[in-house]
């Protein structure tokens, strides 16, 4: 009998079961009510007297061993079946929500689609730039306020290197690649150090165009502006340009729209004026087309500019530009409709 135990024995630390049917197997042929184990102890009533002790302690061992033998087999399954459910590719999928559109980028697309109906098409630039695309090459004087460390974000280790204050760096790297006639329109990110209110940030965006070619004048200029005024703002949208000044545009003007909110009868949005402000433009500076490689004699240009949080707000209504940056889901939820 004890060599029977100790076969047993020897048999259950070699056992082995890829799956759960194999381990079932086993558990019916040792451990069941007619398994080996069981018989074993049937058997146990047969034995003499003087060996019970001893040869019960071994069947005890066995019995035992025998347990923790399949319990084991049976927690390596699990394991090894948990890892296979993980990766189990034929769980039917969640479904995924979808975002809206930014705003920004609603009216950034809008206005970008307006001018490509006049023929501009788009061009970009890197929003860490260099003075000489930023400032020097758009005529600024060393001693404009827009370089004054209180309004550029410069890089400390080299003063040469600055976040771009406006997208014109982009106009003056097209001008240096390409031969007029250029029409492009450059919209993206600019950075200024401001600070943050609900009308101000230290970084925005603009859209900037820019037309070169023989024989461009102020009238296509004008024109172009009341195209885009009445496409962006509405058929019956009036415009006026005021002088002002720019380094880089000469003539230069500020541009306003008859307010949409009174027509143009005066309200608390307008100041009570009928007018709001909507961007910059002008006639582009000979020295900005020298400064590119272009012959000012031969060639003409214009070039305007607007901030796209400006035309938003005046779009959508929307009071707090710091808005367009908290990444309030019921704020952009709200423009979940607009095309
Ligand atoms: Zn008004």
């Amino acid at each position: 009998m004890i060599d029977k135990i100790n076969k047993l024995l020897g048999d259950i630390e070699e056992l082995k079961a890829s799956n759960v049917q194999e381990l079932e197997d086993l558990r019916i042929k040792f451990l069941s009510k007619k398994g080996s184990v069981s018989a074993l102890m049937d058997d146990f009533r047969n034995v003499a007297a003087e060996e019970k002790k001893n040869i019960g302690m071994k069947l005890n061992e066995l019995k035992t061993k025998a347990q923790d033998r399949i319990n084991q087999l049976k927690e390596n399954l699990e394991n090894s079946s948990s890892s296979e459910e993980s990766i189990d590719l034929t769980r039917t999928a969640y479904p995924v929500e979808l975002g809206t559109r930014h705003p920004l980028s609603l009216v950034k697309k809008e206005i970008c689609d307006i001018f490509k109906r006049l023929g501009f098409s788009i061009a970009e630039g890197p929003e860490i730039e260099d003075d000489w695309h930023v400032f020097s090459s758009l005529n600024f004087a060393d001693d404009h306020p827009a370089r004054d460390m209180q309004d550029t974000f410069f890089i400390a280790r080299n003063p040469e290197v600055v976040l771009r204050t406006h997208t014109s760096s982009v106009q003056t790297r097209v001008m240096e690649k390409q031969e007029p006639p250029i029409r492009i329109i450059c919209p993206g990110r600019v950075y200024r150090n401001e600070a943050i209110s609900y009308r101000a940030h230290c970084f925005f965006h603009q859209v900037e165009a820019l037309y070169i070619d023989k024989n461009v004048s102020f009238a296509d200029l004008k024109q172009a502006l009341l195209f885009f005024a009445k496409e962006m703002f509405g058929a019956d949208t009036k415009i006026r340009l005021r002088p002002s000044y720019f380094p880089f545009t000469e003539p230069s003007a500020e541009m306003d729209i008859s307010c949409n909110i009174c027509g143009g009868k005066g309200c608390p949005f307008c100041k009570h004026t009928g007018w709001v402000e909507i961007l910059g433009c002008g006639m582009v500076d000979p020295n900005v087309l020298e400064n590119c490689g272009i012959d000012s004699k031969v060639y003409s240009g214009y070039a305007l500019g607007m901030g796209i949080e400006r035309i938003t707000n005046l779009k959508y209504r929307v009071k707090d530009l710091r808005m367009f940056s908290e990444n309030d889901a019921r704020f952009l939820k709200q423009f979940e409709n607009a095309q």
